[in-house]
């Protein structure tokens, strides 16, 4: 998923106009070349509702404040014009335009059935002792939480984050059929309507976070509080179906989480000329990932320097480590 308002503080992301951008443009690019025109990136707005009249009032402040937030989103509604038939807001909800998801799957997939075809892959793990494999010009250490211990060891942190996501599914039609409208709702948890597929309609529901589990294990008690949380905002018909939704998958991961949020792009510390890292995309990869990829590339291959806020440069245990 993709959104670039943070609903905690009511504020627009890290530079969300120029990674929204960026993401469309690369995505875009992505389809075209892998022949999966509009199957990438699907646009769906976000229904955040609003927890009480305090929160409501704090929205719609942005807009008399003339906040950068509000090319994103829209003023606060009353529930009842929202198109949100059977959800519960009293204090109203405020919609986000700019959201959406982007099938990563599906992008895995056809990029490697790509490569296999006009390029080269091979599966195999890479640790920083491997180097520079013999014959490549580069290498691009995107290893995640992967790659924490051997970075902790030249002063870059990576702290995993754990998460679980659902998929649930419900019928089409009949009395356990589910309507968000076509927008995701946000009620402090994520419910994201993705596919239709054999009578059903599937979404996401997401995500947790926790950091003292250090692997990627599903977590049943979290599953159960999930579901529990998004039941609050069905009114009493659509709660009942809430309750029939099938699971179909329960998945679990670490988001590679930096100190400072920000991505991690460029050379890696105390390695030879070509071994690169992009990491530390923590809770926005889609989002943010492709901004990090141009920024290395462009450094790699133009020459263009790596902004600040990316540079690994920027961490005082790193600057004195690898001085110039
Ligand atoms: C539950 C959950 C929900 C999320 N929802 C969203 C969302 O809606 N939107 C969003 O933008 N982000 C979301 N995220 C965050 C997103 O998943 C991350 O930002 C993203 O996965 C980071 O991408 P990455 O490629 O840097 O690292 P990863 O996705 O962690 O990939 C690292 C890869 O490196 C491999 N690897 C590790 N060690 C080695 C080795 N030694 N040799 C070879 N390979 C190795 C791993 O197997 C893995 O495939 C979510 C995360 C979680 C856990």
């Amino acid at each position: 998923m993709f959104n670039p308002v943070s609903f905690r503080r009511i504020v627009e992301v890290w530079n969300a106009g120029q990674h929204l951008t960026e993401m469309r443009a690369t995505l875009s690019d992505m389809e075209e070349t892998l022949g999966l025109q509009g199957e990438l990136l699907h646009d769906v707005p976000v229904a955040k509702v609003f927890a009480n009249g305090e929160y409501r009032d704090t929205w719609d402040a942005r807009w008399a404040e003339g906040h950068g937030v509000c090319q994103w989103a829209s003023l606060g509604e009353d529930i009842a014009g929202a198109q949100l038939p059977h959800v519960q807001g009293p204090a109203g909800v405020g919609k986000v335009h700019a959201a959406g998801w982007v099938d990563v799957p599906a992008l895995l997939q056809a990029m490697e059935a790509h490569f296999e075809v006009h390029h080269n892959v091979e599966h195999q793990t890479w640790n920083v002792d491997d180097g520079l494999p013999s014959g490549a010009d580069a290498l691009v250490d995107c290893r995640g939480v992967g790659a924490a211990d051997e970075l902790s060891e030249v002063g870059v942190q990576i702290h995993p984050n754990h998460g679980d996501v659902l998929t649930l599914s419900t019928p089409l039609e009949g009395p356990h059929a589910l309507d968000s409208g076509g927008h995701t709702i946000n009620n402090g948890k994520w419910l994201l309507p993705t596919h239709q597929h054999a009578g059903r309609q599937h979404w996401r529901l997401g995500a947790t976070y926790a950091w003292h589990k250090t692997k990627a294990s599903p977590d049943g008690h979290a599953a159960d509080e999930l579901r529990k949380h998004m039941s609050k905002v069905w009114d009493g018909a659509s709660r009942e179906a809430w309750g029939n939704a099938q699971l179909e998958k329960h998945e679990a991961g670490l988001r590679p989480a930096s100190p400072d949020r920000r991505p991690m792009v460029g050379p890696w510390p105390g390695q030879p000329k070509g071994v690169l890292m992009l990491n530390g995309l923590g809770t926005r990869g889609v989002l943010v990932g492709p901004s990090a990829a141009l920024a290395l590339v462009r450094w790699w291959m133009d020459g263009v320097p790596i902004p600040e806020e990316m540079d690994l440069s920027r961490f005082k245990a790193v600057r004195e480590r690898f001085q110039d």
